[in-house]
């Protein structure tokens, strides 16, 4: 099955394997990439409010690039100021802002680390939540290693690996299928509450 760069904006699938309900499942993926690319292309140019962008964008402004627009924001992509401005993050920016996630359930994993209970829900979002905002598969083994030992994780106990990398490298298949993050982090987030609280 051929993968595709930019995700559904409906269900976030990067093949043509939709979820049950997508509003997109059937439409060509020439046309989902176009409605990405239409809108980054304006931006590229500079910043600029949705109106001129929807009079920019090369081609007819469809619901798909409604949904485009707002995956972008939603992912972090596209900034929106106050005043309506729209902005796209440059990559070094986009990758730090959302590398260090700042909101809820990721930010709790984020900060406190898992607790046992919770290990193969948490090790499980933080892989999808990179796999999500782009980093590559060394540099979410890389950070989720570094997150397992600062965080106090993998002190904590409750591994059945012997090191941090071995029960990350065991988890790729999470970052290849590039499931979503916030299911299983909701999850963790309640049990680290728990913990903590
Ligand atoms: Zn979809």
């Amino acid at each position: 099955m051929p993968y595709f760069d930019y995700p559904c904006p409906t269900c976030r699938s990067t093949t043509s394997l939709h979820d049950a309900d997508c509003q997109f499942e059937g439409v060509p993926w020439v046309d989902v990439e176009r409605a990405y690319v239409d809108i980054v292309s304006v931006l590229t140019g500079g910043p600029c409010d949705e109106e001129t962008l929807r009079r920019e964008a090369p081609g007819e402004w469809e619901s798909i690039h409604h949904a485009a627009l707002s995956r972008l924001k939603r992912d972090g992509r596209i900034s929106e100021a106050k005043s309506g401005v729209l902005r796209l993050l440059t990559a070094e920016e986009f990758r730090e802002e959302v590398s260090e996630p700042t909101r809820e359930p990721m930010r709790t994993l984020y900060t406190k680390g898992s607790v046992p209970g919770c290990h193969d829900n948490a090790v499980f979002a933080m892989i999808a939540w990179y796999e999500m905002v782009g980093l590559s598969w060394s540099e979410t083994r890389e950070n989720v290693v570094q997150w397992l030992r600062e965080t106090g994780t993998w002190d904590r106990g409750g591994f059945e690996e012997a090191t941090p990398q071995e029960l990350v490298e065991k988890k790729r298949h999470v970052y290849e299928a590039g499931y979503g993050w916030k299911e299983k982090a909701t999850a963790a987030k309640r049990v680290i509450d728990r913990y903590h609280g």
